[in-house]
């Protein structure tokens, strides 16, 4: 049984989306200085690395990120590998081999690639899903979709992706890197932060092999 980390390493050095706020992470309290203990702060954006979306990140009405079901956060997964795709479409689905009953998807794309070098420019052209793409999941009842790079919805096509998916109760995890992890079922455990009243949260998640 193997257990991998699937979260990315959170530093100012790590690509954020345009406009977003870059990651501040710095100590205040210094030992150095004649502080009695090494203590850090952090700002930035909660949609910042390895994260959840809530509905209400597209929704005004929607549920906020304290509200996510952790049974629907932890369980049995599914990594499909989609090495030669551009965008995850209906089409693409259909053609893949998903198992039946499979109710939480992590896509491994040439996106994880771009984490595995470790490269901290935004990509702008990276593999996400197509609104007929979440259509697709969201009919067929799957709780829990997971990408490897920082939106669900590829770039300047933001809004159906997200709607359709939230609007299911669909829970989008963002920012995955699946370097390491071959195609095949696992567990996962994905547990964001329990911030009140927000549109999303950073997430430690974790894949144990079964
Ligand atoms: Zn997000």
């Amino acid at each position: 049984m193997h257990t991998y980390d699937i979260s990315l390493t959170i530093s100012p050095d790590m690509p954020v989306w345009p406009g977003d706020p870059a990651v501040m992470l710095e100590r205040f309290e210094k030992m150095e200085n004649g502080g009695n203990a090494n203590v850090s702060r952090i700002a930035m954006s909660v949609h910042t690395g390895t994260h959840v979306d809530a509905p209400y990140h597209f929704i005004a009405s929607g549920k906020t990120v304290e509200h996510l079901s952790i049974i629907t956060l932890t369980g049995r997964a599914y990594v499909l590998h989609l090495p030669d795709v551009d965008r995850i479409t209906a089409a693409v689905l259909e053609k893949a081999d998903i198992p039946p009953r499979t109710r939480r998807i992590l896509f491994r794309t040439r996106n994880s690639e771009v984490w595995a070098r470790q490269e901290n420019d935004f990509k702008s052209n990276f593999v996400a899903i197509t609104a007929d793409g979440a259509q697709y999941l969201a009919d067929r009842g799957f709780k829990l979709v997971g990408v490897d790079y920082l939106s669900v919805a590829p770039f300047k096509e933001g809004k159906p992706t997200h709607e359709i998916l939230l609007n299911a109760g669909v829970v989008v995890l963002e920012g995955l890197n699946l370097s390491q992890v071959s195609q095949g079922r696992y567990t996962l455990y994905c547990l964001p932060l329990k911030l009140a009243n927000c549109d999303g949260a950073p997430a430690r998640a974790i894949l144990v092999g079964v």
